[in-house]
């Protein structure tokens, strides 16, 4: 995989322009918020797209059950770590299907493929990075870590 150096935030612009569509069809209203200018990261930038395609799908999928919202955020924490958060107000995360997160194949959708999550699971654990879920009092929070770096090493 081919890697080079990206301001995180231009990646996640992009792929949100590129959600608005699906957003639209499911009536859910996106916002987006950057908290710093810019964060470098490097990574195999259509990977880490596919990523934030599939959680931003999950997420609009969940919200729209309820014509809802859709959050995403870029911060940086301790200089050291880039954190984009996907928050949506659908209905959480089953908790009798939590332990089952990431595993190949499941879903609980109709026509889902059970693929996203696994996948997602995988580029970010090659990027050195990690994915985290939070059932929220109403909705899902979806963490990604990636390590921030230099713009030239
Ligand atoms: P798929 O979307 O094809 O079902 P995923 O791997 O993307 O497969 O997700 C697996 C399962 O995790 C979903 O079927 C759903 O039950 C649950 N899930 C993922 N994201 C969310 C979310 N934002 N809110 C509620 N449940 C979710
Ligand atoms: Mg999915």
């Amino acid at each position: 995989p081919k890697r080079d150096y990206y301001n995180i935030n231009d990646l996640v612009s992009e792929t949100v322009d590129f959600m608005k569509n699906e957003a639209t069809l499911h009536n859910v209203d996106v916002a987006l918020s950057f908290e710093v200018k810019k964060a470098n990261v490097h990574v195999d930038k259509s990977q880490i797209k596919q990523v934030l395609i599939n959680l931003m799908k999950n997420a609009i999928e969940a919200a729209g059950a309820e014509g809802g919202k859709v959050k995403v955020t870029v911060n940086v924490q301790n200089q050291q770590e880039v954190f984009i958060e996907i928050v949506d107000n659908g209905p959480g995360i089953p908790v009798s299907i939590i332990g089952r997160i990431g595993e190949p194949f499941f879903s609980t959708k109709d026509e889902g493929t059970g693929l996203g999550l696994s996948i997602s699971q995988r580029i970010i654990q090659e990027h050195n990075g990690a994915i985290q879920f939070e059932n929220l009092v109403a909705g899902t929070k979806v963490l990604v870590i990636l390590p921030l770096v230099e713009e030239e090493e």
